[in-house]
């Protein structure tokens, strides 16, 4: 029997802004759950996105990491710089006619209809694309092909997740309009190069993973585990986001922070590790960690003691 892969898993901030709560929790889950497998931990700056990234994000994040004690297995990849190997995947889509360009606008959208994940792709293109109205504009998306069938996996903390792409999404761009990679397409090649076999993230993304896994499929890669952990709320019950204006962590007295998330991720820390040092407190957290208090909650708020409990998909507490 071949031994199974060595565990690697990764956290992947965009730097559109700094490290925030929210992603902290990512960071500090996506580390514990490695570490406790006995695997390695990456850190990807995903940098690809210029128009959207915040000058000094990336540097200010990886301080934030470092300052709260974090360590990670080989160097920062920052994703531009894997922009070859992007190209070749999206080269290989177009090559094998599992993709192709469109011309529509976002104006030429307009009419389609919403769904959950955003306008519903009504396929215009796919025959050429002359068809687009905007077929004339300069610039031209790409679009991978989607059907109906279901894309499904069991999500490690979730349970299980399923979408009919064709009709949730539509075909989805793999290239901007723009003439950047999207999210997507990067993530997956990425994932794939750096061999991660556990992806554990924010809960916000789990809608993606059915084309992530689509695109997986289609480029011959082996589909990660995955395990979405819950959302970090504001006490009004708003996500902590980059786009509700989150507030980077502190960078001083970052001992009570770091409790915090754990408490967050419902860990129990004990009060005597209050006065612990950083040190201290991630060796209490490799001994005591447990990703499955997190299973079947959506959301959290920060401190742990007003969590509410939204069960979902077979998971009950
Ligand atoms: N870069 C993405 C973000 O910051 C996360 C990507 C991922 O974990 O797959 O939202």
């Amino acid at each position: 029997m071949s031994k199974p892969p060595e565990y690697v898993g990764r956290f992947a901030p965009s730097p559109t802004g700094p490290l925030h709560f929210g992603s902290l929790l990512a960071a500090v889950a996506s580390r514990l759950e490695a570490r406790r497998r006995g695997g390695r931990w990456l850190l990807r700056i995903e940098d690809i996105d210029p128009p959207r990234e915040r000058p000094g994000a990336a540097r200010r994040i990886v301080e934030a990491l470092e300052r709260y004690g974090f360590e990670w297995d080989g160097p920062v990849l920052y994703q531009r710089h894997s922009e070859t190997s992007h190209r070749a995947a999206l080269q290989r889509l177009l090559a094998a006619s599992l993709a192709y360009p469109c011309g529509c606008s976002r104006r030429d959208l307009l009419d389609a209809p919403a769904g959950p994940l955003g306008r519903i792709y009504p396929g215009t293109c796919r025959k050429g694309k002359g068809k687009g109205k905007s077929s004339n504009a300069p610039e031209f998306a790409v679009r991978v092909l989607t059907d109906n069938s279901q894309t499904g996996f069991v999500d490690r903390l979730q349970g299980a997740q399923s979408q009919r792409l064709e009709s949730e999404s539509g075909d989805f761009v793999v290239l901007r309009r723009d003439g950047l990679i999207a999210y997507q397409l990067a993530v997956v090649v990425d994932d794939y190069e750096q061999n991660v076999t556990d992806v554990v993230r924010g809960i916000d993304l789990m809608d993606s993973t059915p084309r992530q896994i689509w695109l997986q499929r289609l480029l011959g890669y082996p589909t990660p585990s995955y395990a979405h952990i819950p959302v970090a709320t504001n006490a009004a019950g708003i996500k902590l986001s980059k786009n509700t204006g989150a507030l980077a962590v502190p960078m001083e007295a970052v001992e009570p922070t770091l409790i915090s998330a754990l408490k967050a991720l419902r860990q129990s820390p004990p009060d005597t590790l209050a006065k612990a040092g950083i040190g201290e407190i991630w060796e209490w957290s490799f001994a005591h960690w447990d990703l499955q208090k997190l299973r079947g909650f959506r959301q959290l708020k920060p401190g742990g003691q007003a969590t509410r409990s939204v069960p979902c998909g077979e998971f009950t507490e």
